[in-house]
């Protein structure tokens, strides 16, 4: 096989045959890919069906912590995980600039294949297409994901209530920090690595286990103050956030000082916010922090009924502040 991905290999012939065989085949065995067919065929166990679908565009496509492969399964993964679901299958569709070393397209995709297991969900399908040079920017991956959701579970973005406690699974803004340091070329004290990370695990134990959890959403693009905003719009309640408990690496803070970002919209690829009522706060604390991937979890605030659709903080100094949405694009092709 050549040493970088040519646009034969796009050719739907011989090449690409060898290219999924290879490639995409070696690393994503599964008996339903096996089957070899137009479309992975499977049933669905009782209860409704959770699907969403991303797009996965980063560069660079390696940083500290994982690269565009581990992120793309992660997003959808976490995506499924936010709604209370269970991921079970994933598709995902390359589409490769022609140029690509076949391997650094091999890492993304023994990433990948790793991070499915470590999710216990199954890539199931695919598609390759390769575009002529500067067509695309090496590699962009979409990946779709179907969950199961168990009878019982409710989760949305608008079930928010008035006393509900704000946790946060962990320390806020180190994907978006990471990246930021890759591009700038910055290196303080070392590399800030990604937070990037299935939180599956997390959540299905969590929910598992504690009763009447309101929402659950990840803070990706923009940070924990829009979600926070957006959930505060779909619910028509008020958010108060206190500044001392929101968990910051020191890493991270430093960056932002210095490039005057804020980590309140520093995106997050392995943490989740989730909205619960207080009497089950300290349950779910507890088993958050038993977790590896909740050890700082904290609570950040609480759902108020004044002021809907409004988040605010009350910072460090006492003083009291509006924590609005991220207007504009802060950092394009951060995931
Ligand atoms: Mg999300």
């Amino acid at each position: 096989m050549n040493q970088i991905v040519t646009l034969a290999h796009g050719s739907g012939g011989r090449m690409t045959f060898e290219l999924v065989e290879k490639v995409f085949r070696r690393h994503f065995q599964s008996s339903l890919l096996e089957q070899g067919d137009d479309a992975a065929v499977f049933r669905m166990p009782e209860g409704r069906t959770a699907f969403t679908t991303d797009s996965f565009v980063i560069t660079p496509i390696f940083f500290p912590g994982g690269n565009i492969g581990k992120l793309a399964v992660c997003g959808t993964v976490n995506d499924l995980a936010a709604m209370g679901a269970k991921p079970l299958y994933l598709s995902c569709g390359f589409i490769l600039e022609e140029g690509l070393p076949l391997e650094e397209l091999e890492r993304i995709t023994a990433s990948m294949a790793e991070t499915a297991r470590e999710a216990g969900v199954m890539l199931v399908t695919g598609d390759t297409k390769v575009v002529q040079r500067g067509a695309v920017d090496k590699i962009f991956i979409n990946t779709s994901g179907i969950g199961n959701i168990p009878d019982g579970i409710e989760l949305s973005g608008s079930n928010a209530h008035p006393g509900d406690c704000v946790i946060v699974t962990g320390t806020i803004g180190e994907h978006g920090s990471c990246i930021l340091q890759e591009r700038e070329e910055l290196n303080l004290h070392g590399p800030i690595h990604s937070d990037c990370a299935p939180l599956n695990g997390l959540t299905g134990s969590l929910l598992a286990q504690i009763p009447g959890v309101h929402v659950m959403r990840d803070p990706t693009r923009g940070g924990i103050a829009t979600t926070l905003n957006e959930i505060a719009i779909q619910s028509h309640v008020g958010i108060q956030l206190h500044e001392e408990e929101i968990p910051v690496l020191p890493e991270v803070e430093g960056l932002c000082e210095l490039l005057g970002m804020d980590p309140l919209y520093m995106a997050n690829e392995g943490k989740m916010l989730i909205l619960l009522p207080q009497q089950q706060t300290e349950a779910a604390m507890a088993l958050l922090q038993q977790h590896p991937l909740g050890r700082t979890a904290r609570v950040i605030g609480k759902v108020i009924e004044e002021n809907p659709g409004k988040v605010y903080m009350k910072t460090r100094t006492g003083g009291k502040r509006i924590v609005d949405m991220l207007s504009g694009e802060q950092l394009p092709r951060i995931c």
